[in-house]
């Protein structure tokens, strides 16, 4: 199963990510940061207040690792342009697929 989600834009430099709602990119946060090792478990940061959190998991699928078998990532954004900064609304994930290295924004449901 390949992640397939919102395409990831950048500014025009290439370099900043542009918010897939908005398309703005001077206003992203990074709220919590999700590491899905391969072996399993799970660790989460989040950068609001430093805390980190790890547990168990069972598949991949369980953990909602955005890699069915392999390390897997995910980013959560909020966007001071579409929202509010205290809204967490925005997940970038990263996947490994075969050798490649999947990103993309994670669709919300409306
Ligand atoms: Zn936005």
């Amino acid at each position: 199963m390949l992640i397939r989600g919102l395409p990831v834009n950048f500014d025009q430099d290439a370099t900043a990510l542009r918010c897939p709602s908005c398309d703005e990119y001077g206003g992203l946060h990074q709220e919590i940061i999700t590491v899905y090792p391969a072996k399993g478990g799970v660790i989460e940061i989040n950068s609001r207040n430093g805390n980190i959190r790890t547990w168990g998991s069972g598949t991949p699928q369980e953990a909602l690792n955005p890699s069915m078998y392999r390390d897997g990532l995910t980013v959560h954004f909020s966007c001071e342009h579409c929202g509010g900064f205290e809204d967490v609304q925005q997940t970038l994930r990263m996947a490994q697929h075969k050798g490649l290295t999947l990103v993309d924004w994670e669709e919300r449901e409306t």
